[in-house]
């Protein structure tokens, strides 16, 4: 049987002065879905789990200064819930229709899921396409990165002993803009995607012209989240038409970098990869209002 202590701050001072004194062997651990299943596998030995659960404060979805907001605590299921969470950002309902299952959706926390930074977790592709950025704090105070230099390889972060993350935020979209999300795998729920896919498209006030497109896959380079910055090029500025499509996907085919194993083969993988692309792009484009364009 693995043991550990187990310590449970009562407040937010309570619990970043436990981090400051000690951090050998130390493990926060939110609702556990990732983490308790890494302890099992032996792939985590804490000594100290410390629970964050009680810190109420963290649970929220809020606008501020034309920023969306989310509280590290927050669940998927109360991010949806979230009245801020309008149709506009479904990107969100999208991610929940196909994480997990209602038990899971209904424990899984949103830092939960940045924190466990690999290629699993759905929120980072749809967060980093939405440049969201992360706050952290410890005693000392707070400090703010962007979600791209915060998770620096599979199960890694920049993430400090003594810190934990607080909030993530991302700019709101505007009238021209929209984000969506894909992801497949074996089945609809309770899977790990073969390949999921996020996109960010902003197009000029006529409905023509490419402003702007980010584009991310769970498994561009391997290990994490990353976006797909020459395929994006190829779109940027361009009318969306099948010359432009196919260029861009083109060149995705030869950014992905995707791996064998034993849920499906490389060559699936980036099948599927290059028609969710599509789909979701379209996806963007149909929820833009004004003329539609079939890409
Ligand atoms: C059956 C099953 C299905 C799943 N399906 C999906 C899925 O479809 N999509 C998906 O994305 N994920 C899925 N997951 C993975 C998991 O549910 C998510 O990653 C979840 O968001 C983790 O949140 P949590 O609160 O449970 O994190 P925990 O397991 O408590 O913590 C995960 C990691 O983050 C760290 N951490 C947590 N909160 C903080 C914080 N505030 N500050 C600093 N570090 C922190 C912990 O130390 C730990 O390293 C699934 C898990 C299971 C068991």
């Amino acid at each position: 049987m693995r043991r550990f202590d187990m310590f449970v701050p009562e407040n937010m001072a309570e619990l970043l002065q436990f981090l400051d004194t000690h951090q050998f062997g130390v493990h926060v651990i939110a609702n556990g879905t990732d983490l308790i299943n890494r302890i099992q596998r032996k792939q985590v030995n804490p000594k100290v789990l410390v629970d964050l659960t009680g810190l109420q404060e963290l649970k929220y979805v809020k606008k501020q200064n034309g920023l969306i907001k989310i509280g590290a605590l927050t669940t998927i299921s109360e991010l949806i819930a979230s009245p801020i969470i309008t149709p506009r950002y479904d990107v969100m309902g999208e991610v929940a229709r196909k994480f997990g299952g209602p038990s899971i959706i209904n424990m899984a926390t949103v830092g939960g899921n940045i924190c466990s930074a690999s290629s699993s977790e759905d929120l980072l592709p749809v967060l980093l396409v939405l440049t969201a950025d992360v706050q952290l704090r410890n005693t000392h105070g707070e400090r703010s990165m962007s979600l791209e230099d915060f998770v620096t390889g599979k199960r890694t972060t920049g993430l400090r002993p003594n810190e934990i993350l607080v909030e993530t935020g991302f700019p709101e979209l505007d009238a021209n803009s929209a984000c969506s999300f894909e992801k497949v795998g074996m089945r609809n729920s309770l899977i790990i995607a073969f390949v999921n896919c996020a996109v960010y498209l902003r197009m000029d006030s006529k409905n023509r012209v490419v402003n702007e497109v980010r584009i991310a896959f769970n498994r561009v380079s391997g290990k994490v989240p990353q976006r797909a910055r020459d395929t994006e090029k190829k779109l940027k500025d361009r009318t969306l038409d099948e010359q432009s499509l196919s260029d861009a996907v083109a060149t995705l085919k030869g950014e992905l970098k995707l791996t064998s194993d034993f849920r499906a083969s490389d060559e699936y993988r980036t099948d599927v990869a290059c028609t969710i692309f599509r789909r979701t792009l379209q996806s963007c484009v149909d929820k833009i209002p004004g003329e539609k364009i079939i890409v």
